[in-house]
């Protein structure tokens, strides 16, 4: 612990998105506290979250500005492409950028590996002071400012206060945060598997009435990760199928365009929902990531939109500091609100839509569906636009996300 317990701000939660944002602080001057009740042996261990998540570009240019980046250079895939597809029919959307430009639109990492460059990184950061595993009991927010007593008997004091515990966020709770959310009929199961032909770098979404089925290139070569939406009545009965009866499940899905495949790692499965805070400030907090908002994984960009909050929010805090307000000034806080409100607004709306849009069966809806890919396809414009969404480049980016510190 450092000698004073008074700090700018503290952090509630030490997941993804609450550690990148107290990293990123800290580096600007900021002094931050983290703190996660959750023990990091269990969290980094290798069976702990076998999920892999898709660093957009404006991501992976946050964090090179932020030096987590070069903790995690050479274990990722590079994304050069995306395909879309209405299952296995005609009609498809093809993203990739230009001949000219060899910036890939994303990098895959098991979560894993991102979890743990950002742990290496906190625990080198000057200005961060990390809790953990430790628990606040008891949290005061007044206008003058914030005090947090922890299970462990520590006393912190901070100007501002930021939720950044998930979609359960006790702290949004606490503030009575009203929260729009509903529960999709989907469950996610997610695994990894080696295949016979090379995936050449490309993620593949295979859209399905019941759920999306997603191909990640995992390593260069063979290896991919398998995002597959099932309805959840079908859920349980498709994990409880052997690792060769699930194969040749997923076989069925995949048309066999990378020939054969193995499951090469444990199966997991998540239960997928909508959420979105009606607001994400109150006196002296704000909210970040899935604590904010939480959306379906179909288009990999949940917590990339996080870290668009961490980015804004440095920048607002960083921008206020300089000019002599406090980091919990109202002002400052009206500002992140405005600012990230439509961005998630839209995403969060857009991503809904896009869910309910493929979930429709029969034949008219696909023909229409495959209509619709086709179009955007032939137009420049709009693919460009998807393309920009897609490497989180589009709205008024924070400067972070440009590869600058503030
Ligand atoms: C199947 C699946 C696939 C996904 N794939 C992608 C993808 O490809 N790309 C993408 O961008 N997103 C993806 N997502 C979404 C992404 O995983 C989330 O958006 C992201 O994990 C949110 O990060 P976070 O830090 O806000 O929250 P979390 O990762 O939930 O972290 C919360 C942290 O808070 C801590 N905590 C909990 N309670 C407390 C407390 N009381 N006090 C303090 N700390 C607490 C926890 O220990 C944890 O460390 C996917 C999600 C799912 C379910």
């Amino acid at each position: 612990m450092t000698p004073s317990s008074h700090f700018d701000i503290i952090i509630m939660g030490g997941g993804l998105v609450g550690l990148t944002l107290g990293i990123g602080l800290s580096k600007h001057g900021v002094r931050c506290a983290v703190i996660d009740p959750a023990q990091p042996e269990t969290t980094l261990a290798p069976n702990f979250d076998g999920r892999v998540s898709s660093i957009s570009s404006a991501s992976w240019k946050l964090f090179q500005a932020l030096g987590i980046a070069e903790r995690l250079e050479g274990k990722g895939c590079p994304i050069e492409r995306i395909w879309v597809s209405d299952g296995l029919q005609p009609g498809v959307l093809d993203f990739a950028p230009p001949q000219d430009d060899d910036t890939p639109m994303g990098i895959m990492f098991e979560n894993r590996e991102t979890r743990l460059a950002l742990r290496d990184a906190a625990l080198a950061a000057e200005n961060l002071t990390l809790f953990q595993p430790d628990r606040a009991t008891h949290v005061k927010r007044t206008l003058e400012g914030v005090s947090v007593t922890l299970d462990s008997g520590t006393q912190l004091s901070a100007s501002l206060l930021v939720g950044a515990e998930g979609r359960g966020s006790p702290t949004r709770e606490a503030a009575n945060i009203p929260v729009a959310k509903w529960s999709y009929n989907h469950v996610a199961m997610v695994t990894a598997i080696t295949h016979e032909v090379n995936h050449a770098n490309t993620a593949y979404e295979i859209f399905y009435p019941g759920g999306p089925f997603a191909i990640l290139p995992m390593q260069p070569g063979t290896r991919s990760a398998i995002v597959w939406t099932v309805p959840k009545a079908q859920a349980a009965g498709m994990l409880a199928l052997g690792e060769r009866g699930w194969a040749a499940e997923a076989q069925k899905r995949m048309g066999g365009f990378l020939g054969e495949i193995q499951v090469a790692a444990p199966r997991s499965s998540y239960p997928l929902g909508y959420h979105r805070a009606a607001r994400i400030t109150d006196t002296r907090l704000a909210l970040v990531g899935d604590a904010a908002h939480g959306i379906h994984p179909i288009a990999g960009q949940g917590v990339n939109l996080g870290f668009r909050d961490a980015a804004a929010l440095i920048e607002v805090i960083v921008d206020g500091m300089r000019l002599g307000l406090e980091p919990g000034d109202a002002q400052l806080l009206t500002r992140y609100q405005r600012w990230r409100s439509l961005d998630t607004l839209s995403v969060t709306v857009a991503m809904d839509g896009l869910v309910r849009l493929f979930d429709v069966p029969g034949r008219i809806p696909s023909a229409i569906r495959r209509a619709g890919l086709a179009a955007v396809q032939k137009m420049g414009p709009l693919k460009d636009r998807f393309m920009a969404e897609a490497r989180g480049e589009s709205g008024a980016l924070p400067v972070l996300l440009t590869g600058e510190t503030v």
